[in-house]
């Protein structure tokens, strides 16, 4: 199995493949063969929500694209069960950090689903900029010729 840069440097046991195994409780929203979906213990808003493949990937590399498929159609379902629920959700954002650096913590690839509110304070802090065309092109074309 080919492991990524990240996942090399950290302890390949998680929580989650507890949780999966049952050794660990955790409040579940949904479950199937493939994947499963539980309550953040640190919720970013309540109702936070993550949704996980029943079978380790430490990063998006080691992911196969179909459990990545999968993920998503989970998290869309679950989108529309938190605006039916009692959980307070005017939006919902997807997010998936893939990495120390986009602030992966727990090396199991997860999809966090968080339901939204006005001026619930949360959002990605970042300073986007207007870029110049021969930038995007330049790095459009270096990204197409990695494109799998
Ligand atoms: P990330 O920073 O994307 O790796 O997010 C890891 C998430 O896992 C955080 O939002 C944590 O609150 C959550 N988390 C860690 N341990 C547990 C647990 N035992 N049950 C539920 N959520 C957890």
């Amino acid at each position: 199995m080919q492991f990524s840069p990240y996942a090399a440097e950290v302890d390949p046991y998680t929580i989650f493949a507890d949780i999966v195994a049952g050794r660990a409780p955790a409040s579940f929203v949904y479950e199937d063969d493939d994947v499963v979906a539980f309550m953040d213990i640190r919720p970013w808003t309540p109702g936070h929500l993550l949704v996980i493949p029943r079978t380790p990937a430490r990063s998006l590399a080691e992911l196969p694209p179909e459990m990545g498929g999968k993920l998503f159609q989970v998290g869309q379902r679950l989108a529309a069960a938190l605006r039916d629920s009692e959980v307070a959700c005017d939006g919902v954002n997807f997010f998936l950090a893939d990495g120390v650096a986009a602030g992966q913590e727990v090396f199991h690839v997860h999809l966090h689903v968080i339901p939204r509110t006005r001026g619930d304070g949360i959002g990605l802090r970042g300073h986007p900029r207007n870029a110049r065309r021969e930038d995007l092109d330049y790095l459009a074309a270096s990204i197409r010729r990695g494109v799998s």
